[in-house]
């Protein structure tokens, strides 16, 4: 028996196995190699030391809540109910598959933008919904509506994006946000925008939340992660905001997935959030290091994507090799000892452009030492 016949092992799961067994320098699955903050490990532990080690409410705490709703406040511009439209959530990833479990049922369609986050094709199918995949333009990576349109049917249920992009670092435009308004209003169907690196975006350009448009915010659900804020992934912390009517739905899924989500972690962050610098300072945090990597990969025959937000870089290879992305990020990872991700990996019939995901967020030694080893490719 299987409900997901064609899905193997992650590919985040493969490469950072492969880079381990190669003792390799792990760029490929997105995760910082410095710690997070003393501060926050301390208001963690202070609150384990209070006695919050009890189970939380069902969407989270208040205080965490609140905080997250004033943040919201502050930077798009949106007043969020924080008891009836924010719910704490065990990590990003949970985030999305909850709002998909709550929405899709057999035989609905879900447009899916391709490459695509590895999670959300599998997470469609196994609520038995019908992923159907629009390839952004390569090599910018930009949204074609014209096509997104002609695949839109009476079926279709809900449009997913994700903004700043993973795997491509590209971002959403306001007229991209134009068209999807039209499209969603036209046909009545719900989004799901991804937007767990929503301070990792570069060149002074803001994030374009859906947060911020309240007509397409009334149909639509947001998530976050603070692992990717906070530099800590391995904590599995993020929340997800939807208008009242969608999250009283949301809330039944979720209290029967995990109930509740860790409440130490809860009261650490809810206090840690109470200063915006913690947050405010990621953009330019980040940029040193995009920057940093580019100019250190200029002595090598890679070739650079734009990297927009996130902490991915593209980069082409077709000046070293043609051979499949997949064989040669297995290679270098070996022969080199770089880990990277094949974006072939991010396409459900595996196109292959020749380009491999780094991910630059590293300490400076790691990305001096990856970009000597790769100079001698
Ligand atoms: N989001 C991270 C990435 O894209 C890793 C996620 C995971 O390992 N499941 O690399």
């Amino acid at each position: 028996m299987s409900k997901l016949p064609n899905v193997g092992t992650t590919i985040f799961s493969i490469m950072s196995a492969l880079a381990a067994q190669h003792k390799a320098i792990n760029l490929s699955q997105g995760f910082p190699d410095f710690d997070c903050d003393d501060l926050l490990k301390k208001l963690v532990t202070e609150a384990m030391e209070d006695g919050y080690n009890q189970y939380a409410p069902m969407p989270g705490i208040m205080p965490l809540r609140e905080v997250i709703a004033q943040k919201i406040e502050n930077l798009y511009g949106q007043q969020v109910n924080p008891d009836t439209e924010i719910t704490i959530t065990p990590g990003g990833t949970y985030a999305i598959f909850t709002a998909i479990a709550t929405c899709i049922g057999p035989g609905d369609e879900v447009i899916i933008f391709e490459p695509a986050y590895d999670s959300y094709i599998p997470n469609v199918r196994v609520n038995g919904g019908v992923p159907v995949m629009i390839p952004l333009s390569y090599p910018d990576y930009s949204i074609d509506w014209n096509l997104v349109r002609s695949k839109i049917t009476p079926r279709t249920k809900m449009i997913m994006i994700n903004t700043p992009h993973n795997p491509t670092a590209s971002i959403i435009s306001r007229e991209d946000l134009e068209e999807l308004q039209k499209i969603v209003t036209e046909h009545k169907l719900l989004v799901l925008s991804d937007e767990v690196y929503e301070h990792l975006i570069y060149d002074g350009e803001a994030h374009l939340s859906i947060l911020r448009y309240p007509e397409l915010l009334r149909n639509s659900f947001v998530t976050f992660s603070f692992g990717k804020v906070f530099h800590n992934t391995g904590w599995k912390m993020g929340y997800c905001v939807a208008p009242a009517h969608l999250m009283a739905e949301y809330r039944k899924v979720h209290q029967y997935l995990c109930f509740s989500v860790n409440t130490p972690m809860q009261y650490g962050l809810s206090r840690y959030l109470q200063t915006p610098e913690h947050y405010l300072s990621l953009p330019g945090f980040y940029q040193q290091k995009r920057d940093y990597f580019l100019e250190l990969m200029k002595d090598t025959r890679f070739t650079p994507l734009h990297s927009k937000g996130s902490y991915f870089q593209l980069m082409r290879y077709d000046r070293i090799s043609n051979e499949g992305d997949k064989d040669f990020a297995t290679r270098i990872t070996k022969e080199f000892g770089v880990a990277s991700i094949p974006v072939s990996a991010f396409y459900e019939n595996g196109k292959d452009d020749h380009v491999l995901r780094f991910c630059f967020a590293k300490k400076k030694e790691t990305l001096e030492q990856a970009a000597e080893r790769l100079r001698k490719i």
